[in-house]
């Protein structure tokens, strides 16, 4: 745990400045390198259902709200007289944006991570027998979840796309390099090696785009960012784009950001992060550790030449099962009150909530899954449906527990948790009761912000090591199990019988 002695020199006059990209808002936080949040800015992001599965979002508001944000702490920083020393990019990863290298306009809306639209082909790729060596180079699965199809989709389908591509003029990336190039006005078509092994196109062992997968999905090698590692130099901002010239200094995917930022750097580490689906990572160093329990292998970070590899769980729905419930079903006007509800009854009254609503992840990869609710009797009211809702989130990180222990992981003896959801007292409580494990909360509720600055400030040597960023990692609040861990089997089972009952 941190002491202040551990901080660096003039941690709390020392600024970096991190770019948080999210599924549901952009972010600016400004850190001083203490951690601490000096200034925030937050633009809530609009998400499009044009159709049955489809998940869509303006590739254009997500780089002017970013900008916005970005303009709205650099101010906060200049009025308080604190110089930023580099900027760090984390975004949510796997979201394809396609745009003009000349006008930087998108050719469509920015395809979402959730989007299931491309679920059928990718079932004809793995009828066809592709998905083996897909694993073996990729460490991802055959899922509409990653680029690739969503890439191909947008290159056959809309009009014009494929031979103005073909021609050279139309770059690929996920939103950290879209977001990179708009900050640097088009000088840098980058983007970092945690970002790069989501796409379904890169190989993680050899560290490279791969000219066999990109025939397969039939991309233009030309679309195609630069790989770099997560500490780099990316270029900088410049006066048209941001209003002021600074350095960015590190890009790493959202849930990896997490990882840095929770400090997980011994291997068997874990974390996992409850925004609008939930990520479990377990850093296992420098070996890529295959999975037999449909879970991913990933890259975790590369700072200089060495790789650290990740074990991956995700699941699509975590605190969007919350916004549903709020949105959908109109149970309650605020996430927050989620809470009261659940603790307002004392139990789940025999309902389960499977919360499939764009397909189940990790372990079951069912794309075409749609969500279920069991149990349902004359007793049951919305305080039991959303205590259904929050339980399911510990459900879902016990099936991803048990696929990494199947693996020949150990019961994780910590679990560092972060993402809007952990708010939730009676979600991080119910964590800690059904995994029968400890549950932390950082004293840093923004990780995987953290994670981004943290990186950009060993770039430029704000930091020394990766130890010294984990020393400013502190205990908010630790959730010890309160259930016997037969009660825990229990509730749990009822949670399998529902998963089986959806599956079949
Ligand atoms: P993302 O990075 O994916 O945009 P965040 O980490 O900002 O997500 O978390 C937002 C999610 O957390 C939303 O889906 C919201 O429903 C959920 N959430 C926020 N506060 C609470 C709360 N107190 N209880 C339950 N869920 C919450």
């Amino acid at each position: 745990m941190n002491t202040s002695s551990s901080s660096p020199a003039h941690a709390d006059s020392t600024y970096l400045l991190a770019i948080d990209q999210g599924t549901t808002s952009s972010r600016a936080i400004l850190f001083t390198a203490g951690g601490n949040v000096a200034a925030v800015a937050q633009r809530e992001l609009e998400l499009f259902y044009p159709h049955d599965g489809w998940v869509e979002q303006q590739a254009v508001n997500i780089w002017q709200d970013t900008l916005a944000v970005c303009q709205e702490v650099v101010q906060a920083a200049a009025e308080q007289g604190a110089v930023i020393e580099a900027v760090g990019i984390t975004n949510q990863r796997e979201t394809t944006v396609v745009w003009d290298r000349n006008t930087g306009e998108p050719v469509y809306n920015a395809i979402v991570w959730q989007d299931r639209r491309t679920a059928d082909y990718c079932e004809q790729l793995k009828a066809a027998g592709h998905e083996g060596s897909l694993t073996a180079k990729t460490g991802l699965l055959l899922d509409p979840y990653f680029c690739a199809s969503k890439l191909r989709w947008i290159l056959n389908e809309v009009e014009g796309v494929r031979a103005r591509a073909e021609a050279g003029d139309l770059l690929f990336g996920t939103i950290d390099s879209f977001l990179l190039w708009h900050l640097t006005d088009g000088a840098e078509h980058a983007t970092d090696i945690t970002n790069a092994s989501r796409t379904l196109l890169y190989n993680i062992h050899e560290q490279q785009w791969d000219e066999e997968l990109l025939r397969l999905f039939d991309i233009p090698r030309s679309m195609l960012p630069e790989v770099k590692n997560n500490t780099c130099d990316f270029g900088r901002t410049t006066i048209t784009s941001l209003g002021v010239d600074l350095p960015i200094a590190a890009m790493i995917g959202d849930q990896q950001s997490a990882l840095v930022g929770q400090g997980c750097f011994a291997p068997g580490s874990i974390k996992s992060t409850y925004g609008t689906g939930c990520f479990m990572l377990m850093n296992t160093g420098a070996q890529a550790l295959a999975s037999e329990n449909r879970l991913l292998t990933t890259v975790a970070y590369r700072l200089d030449s060495a790789t650290h590899y990740a074990l991956e769980g995700s699941i699509f729905v975590a605190g969007a099962a919350i916004q549903w419930l709020r949105d959908g079903l109109q149970l309650f006007d605020d996430a927050a009150q989620s809470e009261a509800l659940a603790t307002s009854v004392q139990s789940n009254g025999g309902v389960y909530f499977v919360p499939a609503l764009t397909g189940l992840g990790a372990p079951y990869w069912q794309a075409n899954a749609r969500g279920m609710i069991v149990g349902l009797t004359r007793d049951t009211n919305r305080a039991h449906l959303t205590r259904a809702a929050l339980e399911a989130q510990a459900y879902q990180t016990r099936d991803l527990v048990e696929a990494m222990q199947a693996d020949g992981g150990q019961t994780p003896p910590v679990l560092r948790v972060d993402g809007g959801l952990v708010a939730n007292g009676f979600a991080c409580q119910a964590l800690a009761d059904i995994l029968q494990t400890q549950v932390e909360v950082p004293h840093i509720a923004e990780a995987t912000a953290w994670g981004a600055a943290s990186l950009a400030g060993l770039q430029v040597g704000v930091f020394d090591s990766l130890q010294a960023i984990g020393e400013v990692w502190q205990l908010q609040h630790r959730y010890t199990p309160s259930m016997s861990a037969s009660d825990a089997d229990a509730l749990y089972g009822g949670w399998q019988q529902a998963i089986n009952r959806l599956l079949n």
